[in-house]
């Protein structure tokens, strides 16, 4: 059996904490180093990247996290958490761990779209049926480097807000507010759960 954790220093890591044990799965709150010890794969949630950022620095976690993620765990970040995979951001703070080769603006979409909700079709969810994605101050994906594969865009401007790259998935809205599960079973499917 997996073992799935979760980054709980700050954030809706609750709600994704819920979203897997209803798939079944008894995740682990992580908090210190040692907690990464034994993970498959890890969640780190939407929130405030800055706040993540400081007390990841805080708590030792910057450095042994990336060894993992570097030696095979599985890693999946939503919105805050998707900026603190890029390389590159288009501001100076946090400084991200610069996993994921993709460069993202913080409140990307601006205050008069602050928070917005669309139905993305998502072909690697393999369903027809569109996933409701809920956006809250999120972030937007500047570019994307060639080892990227993006599973999912905005139909008007064609924004990327859904992607892969190995074994890290990145998703600019938050899966973990809605009851729809198929993105925590696509990520346990990249873990290789189910
Ligand atoms: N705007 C937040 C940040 O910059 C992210 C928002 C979110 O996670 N919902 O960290």
């Amino acid at each position: 059996m997996a073992t799935i954790g979760v980054l709980a220093l700050q954030g809706d890591f609750a709600e994704h904490l819920a979203a897997l044990k209803k798939l079944g799965v008894q995740p682990r709150e992580v908090r210190l180093p040692g907690e990464l010890d034994g993970l498959d794969g890890l969640i780190i949630p939407g929130g405030e990247s800055t706040s993540m950022a400081r007390l990841m620095d805080i708590y030792g976690l910057r450095e042994p996290l990336k060894e993992r993620v570097r030696s095979g765990m599985t890693v999946w970040g939503t919105c805050a958490g998707m900026i603190l995979l890029a390389t590159k951001l288009t501001e100076d703070r946090p400084e991200p761990l610069g996993l994921m080769n993709i460069e993202v603006q913080r409140n990307g979409y601006g205050r008069q779209v602050d928070s917005f909700e669309a139905d993305l079709p998502v072909p690697v969810l393999q369903t027809k049926t569109a996933f409701h994605a809920v956006f809250i101050r999120a972030p937007k994906v500047l570019s994307v480097g060639k080892n990227v594969t993006v599973l999912a865009s905005l139909s008007q401007k064609g924004e990327v807000v859904a992607a892969q790259q190995d074994g890290m998935l990145a998703t600019s809205f938050h899966p973990e507010l809605t009851e729809d599960t198929r993105f925590h079973q696509y990520f346990l499917k990249m873990v290789g759960v189910h």
